[in-house]
């Protein structure tokens, strides 16, 4: 099976079998999307309205002001696999709650074993946190972690601010455009 038919069978069976309690609100999961054989997966928090009517992450305006960053670094959506922790619209979009972060798990992990990236680059405080607990993101955006996880192995990590965070607070969306400007040099050391 290619990268491509193994997400497409995780994504068909999770979307069944996923036992998170937001799948009861939620129109649709919204499992990922992207270029299987990418070196760089990205992972949000969770879809919001436009992600939910969609099915696709990052549709709304964070996701225009990501593809806004990926081309300030040569880079389109198609380059890139984008996810996020949890695969449902939590309500009002409120913050997922840890059971529904759990719950969608399995699904992410597998997500991240069948396209092995280079580096996943996390986006805002909740991402952070379910590969690098103990951090803060004011702290460390912008910076590499290289984890042994139990179910994943080893794996690479790069912090950033969430775009929907930095979308209108002047200083903090400098912050997150300068952090993007060194995801190629990450790629680069991990290539070679
Ligand atoms: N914010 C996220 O974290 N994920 C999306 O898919 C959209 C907005």
């Amino acid at each position: 099976m290619t990268k491509q038919e193994s997400l497409k069978a995780l994504n068909v069976r999770m979307a069944a079998s996923c036992t998170c309690t937001l799948k009861s609100t939620a129109t649709q999961a919204v499992p990922g999307v992207g270029n299987p054989d990418a070196d760089i997966m990205f992972i949000g928090e969770a879809p919001g309205k436009k992600e939910d009517e969609q099915g696709v992450p990052f549709v709304g305006a964070s996701g225009k002001f990501l593809a806004e960053m990926l081309a300030t670094i040569n880079l389109k959506r198609d380059d890139i696999y984008i996810t996020n922790i949890v695969k449902f619209r939590p309500p009002d979009n409120r913050d997922p709650l840890p059971a529904e972060v759990l719950a969608c798990e399995e699904w992410l992990h597998e997500q991240i074993k069948i396209i092995r990236p280079k580096v996943i680059v996390t986006l805002g405080r909740h991402a952070m946190e379910h590969f690098i607990p103990g951090q803060k993101i004011s702290e460390v955006h912008g910076q590499s972690f290289t984890q042994t996880l139990p179910d994943i192995g080893t794996q690479t990590f790069f912090v950033l601010y969430h775009p929907a965070a930095a979308l209108y607070n002047g200083s903090l969306r400098q912050t997150l455009i300068a952090d993007f400007q060194k995801i190629p040099k990450v790629v680069d050391q991990l290539k070679s």
